[in-house]
């Protein structure tokens, strides 16, 4: 195998930013120059875990971050860096809790029943002021800004910068429009491989923050920034190929919608864990107030709040927008890229095993015609809901290994309890005068 130096040289790198995504999706790299980086790709960039959000201390052993030779992005905007996603180790074992190697560890479970699976998400985001104080576009105002072709160039210089890096690094970019919110766009490129498409999802997410800032602007992921505007969902839409990838497992132009018997088995584990996976696919305080929101300014949530399926609808979980294939319209901007996809595959895996079946097809809309109370699932009301089914679900923890789970659900708690002890506006403003 050509060495990363060799391919420094020929590429024109002097850094390797060699990158790891924490528990909670924050990405954390070392800079590494093109003399060091032969050893630390065998050795790894040596890291204090506890210091990230691994659940740690600070009596652990040094963690090593080995870059994945298979990915390599030299960056759009300073080519002569290149981001390298990492595995993390410690005493030359990895570590049990790191989120790419959990999604590496579902797709083997997939792998080892004959299955490849491909994933394609859309990644929403708001343009800000520096500040992340307004919008970036003053002017972005209309009541009904889906589409809006004015707001939409009036961000050209950038959204084609963006768009241009992922035509060149071949990522078969394919559109990009302004979305249902003020300041909110989203930009598409082709499914692939699951790893493939998160390390891409990862990517995409530093990408765009930092060629915001170039320009001046800041770009957030978060899943609700504000209240009367639609929030920022990640949908993932994914299908079930074999080994070689070359059938699509889920196609069958006998079955309903286009769907074959697995793909509804698939869907049927979705649908079983679904509680619990919002606590890896809607993973902050914030998510909360994107799924089982209220009708935004524009006259949708975008956002699902009941555990169903449809056909071409967007108002449940899951939608199946054509054959071979369906999309899952839980997840948000807050999600991290590798967890996200490990959940939902761990779900569908155990739905193949267990044969499980998904029920009854709806296709109300259910804003303006919601189903009888009890006729389905409500989706989790806040974190510490997810939280809770989480720990009553035995499915993701065995597929993923009980660490991962448990210095997730440690954190996450923290995290739940640190928002619990802050006195909000609502609060006075409710109780001054109890
Ligand atoms: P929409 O806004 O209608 O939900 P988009 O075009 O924004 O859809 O995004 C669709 C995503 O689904 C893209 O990433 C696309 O490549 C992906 N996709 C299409 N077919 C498949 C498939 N068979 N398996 C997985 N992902 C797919
Ligand atoms: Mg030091
Ligand atoms: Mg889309
Ligand atoms: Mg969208
Ligand atoms: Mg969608």
């Amino acid at each position: 195998m050509t060495s990363l130096s060799a391919i420094a040289q020929e590429r024109g790198i002097r850094y390797f930013l060699i990158s790891f995504t924490d528990l909670f999706g924050v990405q954390r790299s070392k800079l590494v120059p093109t003399a060091a980086i032969d050893s630390m790709a065998t050795s790894g960039a040596g890291f204090a875990g506890f210091a990230t959000w691994l659940d740690m201390t600070p009596a652990d052993a040094d963690i090593f971050a080995i870059p994945d030779p298979n990915s390599l992005f030299p960056l759009p905007w300073q080519p002569d860096v290149a981001w390298m996603p990492a595995d993390l180790y410690m005493n030359g074992e990895p570590v049990a809790q790191t989120p790419r190697l959990v999604l590496k560890r579902v797709l083997s479970q997939a792998e080892a029943l004959g299955y490849r699976v491909k994933t394609g998400v859309e990644c929403e985001y708001f343009l800000l002021s520096a500040d992340g104080e307004q919008l970036s576009d003053p002017r972005d105002r209309a009541s009904k800004p889906c589409y809006d072709q004015q707001a939409l160039m009036r961000r050209f210089d950038i959204i084609a910068e963006i768009c241009d890096a992922m035509l060149a690094m071949g990522w078969g970019a394919y559109q990009n429009d302004h979305e249902d919110a003020n300041g909110q766009f989203e930009m598409n490129w082709t499914y692939a491989d699951a790893l493939i498409t998160a390390d891409r999802h990862a990517f995409f997410k530093y990408m765009v923050k930092a060629i915001a800032e170039k320009h001046g602007f800041r770009a957030t992921f978060m899943p609700k920034p504000f209240p009367h505007l639609t929030g920022n969902g990640c949908h993932t839409h994914l299908s079930v190929w074999d080994l070689a990838g070359n059938t699509n497992l889920f196609e069958d132009p006998q079955g309903e919608l286009g769907l074959s018997p697995l793909a509804y088995q698939f869907i049927g584990g979705v649908l079983h864990s679904a509680e619990a996976l919002c606590a890896f696919t809607n993973p902050t305080v914030n998510s909360y107030k994107r799924i089982n929101g209220t009708v935004t300014l524009s006259g949708a949530t975008w956002s699902p709040n009941t555990i169903s399926y449809t056909g071409n609808n967007r108002t449940h979980t899951i939608r199946i927008p054509e054959p071979g294939r369906f999309e899952f319209r839980l997840p948000d901007g807050a999600a991290n890229p590798y967890l996200l996809p490990a959940a939902l595959i761990a779900s569908g895996l155990d739905g193949i095993k267990h044969k499980r079946d998904p029920g009854k097809r709806y296709d109300n809309n259910t804003y303006t015609d919601p189903l009888p109370l009890g006729t389905v699932r409500q989706l989790p009301v806040n974190l510490l809901d997810a939280l809770r089914c989480l720990e009553a679900n035995t499915i993701l923890p065995e597929s993923f290994g009980t660490d991962l789970t448990h210095a997730y659900l440690k954190l996450k708690h923290r995290e739940w309890n640190d928002y619990c002890s802050r006195i909000s506006p609502w609060e006075t403003e409710n109780t001054l005068d109890c």
